[in-house]
């Protein structure tokens, strides 16, 4: 997707602070953290929301790397959130479907 942020950054086009990646999936840190661990995982292939997902079998690398990332940042024990958001009502900014990793601090919930 030419116009994508986040294709161009699995790319190499764009700076990005990498912290992992996998075959199928790529780990970066959020340029706005909201936590002293926010990280984004994301598919290398552009899709642009949970909506368009067709084959779900991409999903499983960006829970699996997820979980990598929030082990190696040491929030295994404390605790970690994982979000993606989808559309508007969700305030979805990017659309290339991205997966949060948040944590390293207590989170409220419900979501505002
Ligand atoms: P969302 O509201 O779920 O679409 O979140 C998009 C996220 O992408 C926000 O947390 C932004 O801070 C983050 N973001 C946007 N542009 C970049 C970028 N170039 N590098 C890293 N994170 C970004
Ligand atoms: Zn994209």
């Amino acid at each position: 997707m030419a116009e994508c942020i986040f294709c161009k950054i699995v790319e190499g086009k764009i700076p990005a602070k990498k912290i992992a990646e996998t075959e199928h999936a790529f780990a970066f840190a959020d340029i706005h953290p909201t936590a002293p661990v926010h990280a984004l995982v994301i598919p290398r292939q552009h899709i642009a929301t949970l909506n368009e997902v067709q084959d779900w079998s991409v999903m499983g690398p960006l829970f699996e790397l997820a979980a990598r990332v929030a082990k190696e940042s040491g929030l295994e024990q404390s605790g970690w959130r994982a979000v993606i958001n989808t559309g508007p009502d969700a305030n979805q900014l990017v659309f290339h479907v991205h997966l949060h990793v948040i944590g390293g601090r207590q989170l409220g919930w419900p979501p505002g």
